[in-house]
Order: C-alpha cells, then sequence, then structure tokens
C-alpha cells in the first residue's frame, strides 16, 4: 500500500516558475485532448489502453500539435487515461449496488461482479445500461501538473546542504532546477503542481516504511461513529480526536469573517473601477485579494485536520482488530460538488477525510475494517431497539427511559450492526426502517418466535422477525 508524500520547493526563481506554468498548460492541452477523444462511455467501454492510445497518435502525428517532449505527452496520456479509469471505477461503485438489488441469486451475483471487474460490462444489457445511467461525462479540469517518470529526473544536495530537484523543462537536454524545503528526496513517479508561485512535488513512499505502520493493531472488536466535535467515538465510550470540533467551528468561523472582508474590499475595488479610479482597483486586487495566502492558509488547516482525525484512527486501531464502521465511502463516489455552506462543506470533507483514515490506517496495521449500513443507529436505542430522540448530543429512550450519549449509543449499535442477520451493507433505508419497527412492534405484542430452539433462543429474542422481512 502506498502513501502520498509532499515536498515544497523553497524559494524558486519567477522565470522557472513561469516555464513551468507553460510546460503545464501545454501539457494541459494534451490531457483535454485526452478526455475529448476518450472520456465517453463508448471509448470506456471499448477497453483501449494508455499504450494503444499513444501508438495512435505517434502513428497520426497528434503528439506534435502540442509542443512539448515525447516522455512528457506520454506520461500525461498515462495519467489521464487513468483519471478516467478511476471515474469509470466510481460508476461501477453504484452499478454494483444495483446489482445487489437486481438479485438475490449468488450465482447471477457473482456472474456480474465478474464481468464489471474484468470490463466486460458492455455485452450485457444490465450493466450497460446501468454503466450509462452512473456514468458521468467528465472533462479535463487539470492545467496546473506535470507529471514525471521516475527515470527522467535526479536530485542533488549543494554545498550548502539544499536539495535540488531537477526535470525537464521544454527543450531537449535543458534541465529546469527546483530547490527544496526538505532534505528528503522524493522517489518514484512525481507529480507537480504549480500552486500560488511555488511548486508542490507529490510522491508515492511504500506505506510499511513508515514507522506508524510498524504498530500492531489490537484485537477488540470496536463500532465507531464518526462525529462533528471528535472524529471518532468508539462503542466502549471513548472518544478519539477531542481537538477536531474546535478545529473546524474556528476556521468556519475564520472564514466566515475573511468571506465578509473580502466581499468588502471587492465592493469597494468595482465602486473605484466605476469612478474611473482603476490605480486603486488594481491595488486592492492585487494587495488585498491575492489567493497566495488564502490557499496557505487552506492547506495549513486541512493539514491540521488530518493530523487530528489520522491520530484518532490510529488509537481506535491500537484497541482493536476490528473496527466496524458506517460505510462513508457512499457519497464519495460522484463528482459531486462541495456544498456552499461553510459549516457543511467542512463536514463533508472531514467525512472524506475520516474514511480514508479508516481505510489506509486499518490496510497499513492489518486489522479489518468492517463497512455497516448504518441507517437509523443515531436513532434508535442500543438497549431495545426502538426510535428515540436526539437533541444535541444527548439521546433518550422514550421506552427505557434512559438517557445516552448520543455518540456512543450509534457507535454501540454499529458494532451490533455488524453480526445484524437482516440488515445488508446496500439494504434500502426505508427496508431498515421496516425491519427495525417490526423487531419492536414484535416485542410489544409477544408473539412467539416461531422456530425458537433451545440454542438459538437467546440470539433469536434479539432479532424476533422472521424471514417475512428479511432483506433481500
Ligand atoms: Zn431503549
Amino acid at each position: 500500500m502506498k502513501v502520498t508524500r509532499i515536498a515544497y520547493s523553497a524559494r524558486l526563481n519567477p522565470g522557472k516558475y513561469a516555464a513551468l506554468v507553460e510546460q503545464a498548460r501545454r501539457l494541459g492541452r494534451v490531457r483535454s485532448e485526452v478526455w475529448q477523444r476518450y472520456g465517453s462511455i463508448l471509448a470506456v467501454g471499448s477497453g483501449l489502453r494508455d499504450r494503444q492510445v499513444r501508438d495512435r497518435w505517434l502513428a497520426d502525428g497528434i503528439h506534435a500539435l502540442f509542443g512539448v517532449l515525447a516522455n512528457a505527452w506520454k506520461e500525461t496520456v498515462r495519467d489521464a487515461m487513468a483519471d478516467i479509469g478511476a471515474n469509470m471505477e466510481a460508476a461501477k461503485v453504484e452499478v454494483r449496488r444495483a446489482i445487489s438489488r437486481r438479485t438475490n441469486d449468488p450465482a447471477e451475483r457473482k456472474r456480474m461482479f465478474t464481468a464489471l471487474q474484468a470490463d466486460q460490462w458492455a455485452s450485457d444489457p444490465f450493466l450497460a445500461r446501468q454503466m450509462r445511467k452512473h456514468w458521468k461525462r467528465g472533462r479535463n479540469r487539470t492545467h496546473d501538473q506535470i507529471v514525471v517518470r521516475a527515470d527522467k529526473y535526479n536530485t542533488a544536495v549543494d554545498g550548502r546542504g539544499r536539495l535540488w530537484l531537477a526535470i525537464p523543462g521544454l527543450e531537449p537536454r535543458k534541465m529546469v532546477r527546483i530547490p527544496l524545503s526538505t532534505t528528503v528526496a522524493p522517489t518514484g513517479t512525481l507529480r507537480l503542481i504549480l500552486r500560488s508561485g511555488r511548486v508542490e512535488v507529490h510522491y508515492q513512499i511504500d506505506a510499511a516504511q513508515m514507522r506508524s505502520s510498524q504498530r500492531p493493531c489490537g484485537d477488540r472488536r470496536l463500532g465507531v461513529d464518526k462525529g462533528y466535535t471528535e472524529a471518532l467515538t468508539d462503542s466502549d465510550g471513548q472518544p478519539h480526536g477531542a481537538g477536531l470540533g474546535v478545529l473546524l467551528s474556528s476556521e468556519s468561523d475564520r472564514l466566515k469573517e475573511r468571506n465578509r472582508r473580502r466581499a468588502k474590499l471587492r465592493s469597494i475595488a468595482n465602486n473605484a473601477a466605476l469612478r474611473g479610479d482603476h490605480a486603486k482597483a488594481h491595488r486592492i486586487k492585487v494587495n488585498n485579494l491575492g489567493t497566495v495566502k488564502r490557499d496557505r492558509q487552506a492547506a495549513r488547516h486541512r493539514a491540521r485536520v488530518r493530523t487530528e482525525i489520522f491520530t484518532a484512527v490510529h488509537e481506535v486501531v491500537d484497541e482493536a482488530g476490528t473496527v466496524i464502521a458506517e460505510d462513508l465511502t457512499k457519497r464519495f463516489t460522484g463528482r459531486k460538488k462541495l456544498p456552499k455552506n461553510i459549516n457543511r462543506r467542512l463536514a463533508a470533507w472531514t467525512k472524506g477525510v475520516t474514511a480514508e483514515a479508516l481505510k489506509s490506517v486499518s490496510e497499513r496495521r492489518g486489522s479489518a475494517l468492517v463497512p455497516v449500513n448504518a441507517a437509523y443507529t443515531s436513532q434508535t436505542c442500543h438497549r431495545c431497539g426502538r426510535f428515540g430522540r436526539r437533541s444535541g448530543d444527548r439521546f433518550r429512550c422514550t421506552c427505557c427511559g434512559v438517557v445516552w450519549q448520543a455518540d456512543v449509543n450509534a457507535a454501540i449499535n454499529i458494532l451490533h450492526r455488524a453480526g445484524d442477520p437482516d440488515i445488508a451493507l446496500h439494504t434500502p433505508h426505508h427496508k431498515v426502517k421496516q425491519i427495525l419497527q417490526d423487531r419492536t412492534d414484535r416485542h410489544r405484542t409477544r408473539l412467539p418466535v416461531q422456530d425458537s430452539s433451545p440454542a438459538t433462543a437467546g440470539r433469536r429474542a434479539n432479532y424476533p422477525n422472521g424471514s417475512a422481512t428479511s432483506n433481500e
């Protein structure tokens, strides 16, 4: 398993930066061309690979239009084809759900899953229809990146101990040397992202080399509920990542205040421009409405939140060999935009980071991550299964008359979902509600459990619904 590391350029001279920007702009046109030609569902269905695309371009002479070196456009084609592939994988997640809904027959399910996996969905009418339905035609939005293959760059340390990265420029045999702010040389394929006058060098390292990957996992089973105040609460009632709430709310306040100030400045600049004072309008735009500081603050905040969440997940895995969690990947498959409201935006993004952290840490440390259907886990009582009331961080069960800490109650419900015989990962929301209601109704009217035998009576009593309401 790989994790991404980022190195940053240090005091890069503006001429070099401009040359890199020009190269990235030209490579952006390569990406757009790839998306244009091969980003449709038909092209994807034909199973075209990046090597074939390269051969075609060489034969047709398309590559000559871009004014970049051969290795640069070839790597870019490969990268853009991989993006298109990722886009297709996102559609497949939805199609897998559709398959689960369509049939209960294990053989038929397996046949369809396999066809989907092997990219042979085009010949199956149901799969082809589903792929068309969930496929979102994308286009290239990337014009600030340069991908450099491992054998095309080199690094060197100068007399003052500073690390330099040399990558190919637009002319053959002319390298662009970039000073880095780190002493650890990047390795493997590099992705250079040009942002606000600075070069970010993204590269991947083997996660097994990281110190945190050597930490053994625990041996318990824990359910976790993601929160806003804490990153996670486990089914023992233990909070993890308790600093998250403060981080998010202070960032939200800061953004609101900053946006207010910027709107005001923008209107002053606009008024000045209307009056004909273009010098003043320009000054405000350049000095007060720039993006460099804004973007760096945002990046710092993102890094802090990630650290908080990853630390929380590591704490859970210290205890647990099996982590049971809501299937957080669910709403992150499409190309949906994040909401405009700042709080919701932060919450949505945080959820994505939590999903990533759970997956990454589990894989690296060898614990099992069990995704479960979390429908109604925050609205039902873990003791009696009945629907209760949530107000703030408290959950009140009207039946038991007890008040639970809402996140703890949810985490315990999530833990139980892993062994639930009726509620599967993709059981639709309304069915889950029906199942939960049937359980408590039967309980109330004391219907006898039909097939109870002494051996199973204890377990059955917890789920006293018959097969009539079981999920499909
Ligand atoms: Zn209760």
